[in-house]
């Protein structure tokens, strides 16, 4: 076969972070088995520095089809976890990866506490309530994708391009060139952009984007804490921004001595240089503070990253030949961990909805099949972000009658169990 037909598919996926290497696995499922449906997926960087950007050290990734490593110290851990819903532990199970790969480094939260730092109010989630095991998990970035990387590796019937960008991208009729920046052209029926934040192709395809920033930065690093955090995802509410503590799973413990917590700290982007520059110990108690001492004194931390904050809405997500998934698509406040769960359910949804149309003998790249995808997410995702903007704006104020309406809200929320357990169902992708 010459390069030139070796480099046709019918679907190109352009980025290999967790939600574009789940969209591939489940294509490379779902329709590469007969070898006449062509798959490719690009990332721009090399899967070693995938994973050390996703912060995982060598020793531990090899380790994950083994029981967990003990955790030794707050180094021990990849600096980026994600929370992920059921709705997501659910996929992974459909894909195998789950039971095996996945769950047994993630550590299940059965509560979750939220309170307002300013006040009185503060609710409580509990998996009890609504006769669940776990809310949802904590698992380490770097896991979940050495677990795609590692069933991805597994299908015959992708062809994986890494290492190198896109850096051009032609829309023609009935086919997309991409080119990568050493020159190699890529013939693909459709597009999928799973390529994060800043999209190269949405930017290229010129889609409508709603953007703007939050004026926050999310500082992120791994703690050790006084006391156990008892599988508990706490959350308080600062008017400077939230503050997150996540459990984290200890291989080496007990269910009572469970003490490295991940943190998003948000807050105004000058705040958060000066905990930037802070030195350790002022750092410690600075968060033991913010936090309330809820657990103990913070003993040990890993280095601190700061990611700036912003609101992304493409304000369509399909044209002819071409969709944007995952935070191509949305990129939402991290305050309720929904990022990657949402981007998860777009992959699911646009593999369907390709299956379908393959199945009727539809064209599956034409905008109006493509369509179909963009209705079935958008008014999900949009929601979502409403919801995310609805609780930053109203605990990131300190106006009196706002505080005074959040407390009675949250209160009269934690009560009243209809309105809780819808919320909570809606949080965890149910
Ligand atoms: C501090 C913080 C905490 C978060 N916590 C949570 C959480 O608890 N739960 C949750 O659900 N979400 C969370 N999120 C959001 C989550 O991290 C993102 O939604 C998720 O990583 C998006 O995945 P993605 O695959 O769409 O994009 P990315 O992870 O950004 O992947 C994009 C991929 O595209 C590749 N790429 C980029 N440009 C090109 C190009 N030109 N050519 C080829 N390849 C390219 C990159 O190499 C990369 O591999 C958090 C975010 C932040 C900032």
């Amino acid at each position: 076969m010459s390069k030139e037909n070796s480099n046709k598919f019918d679907v190109v996926i352009v980025g290999g972070g967790m939600v574009g290497l789940t969209m591939a696995l489940l294509l490379a499922r779902d329709l590469g088995q007969d070898k006449v449906f062509k798959l490719a997926l690009v990332d721009g960087q090399k899967k070693g520095q995938k994973k050390e950007q996703a912060g995982g050290e060598k020793d531990e990734l090899n380790t994950v089809k083994k029981p967990q490593a003990t955790k030794v110290n707050v180094n021990s851990f990849s600096p980026r976890v994600s929370a992920l819903t059921l709705a997501s532990q659910a996929l992974f199970d459909s894909l195998d990866l789950w039971r095996d790969q996945i769950a047994p480094q993630a550590c299940p939260y059965e509560d979750m506490y939220v309170w307002d730092a300013e006040g009185t109010g503060n609710i409580n989630f509990s998996a009890l309530d609504i006769q669940q095991l776990a809310l949802g998990h904590i698992v380490e970035n770097s896991v979940i994708i050495k677990a795609l990387d590692e069933a991805l590796g597994q299908q015959v019937a992708i062809k994986q391009f890494e290492g190198v960008p896109v850096s051009r991208y032609q829309a023609q009729r009935d086919n997309h060139i991409l080119t990568l920046a050493d020159g190699t052209e890529i013939h693909g029926k459709l597009i999928i952009a799973a390529d994060g934040a800043n999209s190269f192709i949405r930017q290229a395809a010129e889609f409508d984007v709603k953007a703007w920033s939050y004026e926050h930065q999310a500082i992120v690093t791994t703690v050790r804490t006084e006391l156990s955090h008892n599988f508990t995802a706490s959350q308080c509410f600062l008017t400077s921004g939230p503050l997150a503590f996540l459990p984290l799973l200890d291989g080496a413990s007990g269910r009572e001595a469970q003490f490295y917590s991940s943190i998003v700290w948000s807050c105004e982007s000058e705040k958060a240089q000066r905990l930037m520059d802070m030195d350790q110990a002022t750092f410690h108690v600075a968060l033991q503070e913010a936090f309330e001492s809820r657990l103990g004194a913070i003993q040990e931390s890993s280095k601190r990253i700061a990611f700036p904050l912003w609101q992304r809405h493409a304000t369509s997500y399909v044209k002819p030949g071409l969709a944007l998934i995952g935070d191509a698509a949305h990129t939402v406040h991290p305050l309720a961990g929904q990022g990657v769960n949402l981007g998860l359910l777009d992959a699911e949804c646009l593999c369907k909805v390709i299956r379908q149309a393959l199945d009727k003998g539809e064209g599956f790249s034409s905008e109006q099949v493509l369509s179909r995808y963009q209705r079935q997410r958008k008014g999900h995702n949009l929601s979502m972000m409403t919801l995310m903007e609805a609780f930053k704006r109203g605990f990131g104020s300190d106006d009196l009658m706002l505080r005074w309406m959040r407390n009675v809200g949250l209160t009269f929320v934690d009560k009243a169990r209809p309105i809780k357990h819808q919320l909570m169902k809606k949080v965890m992708g149910l």
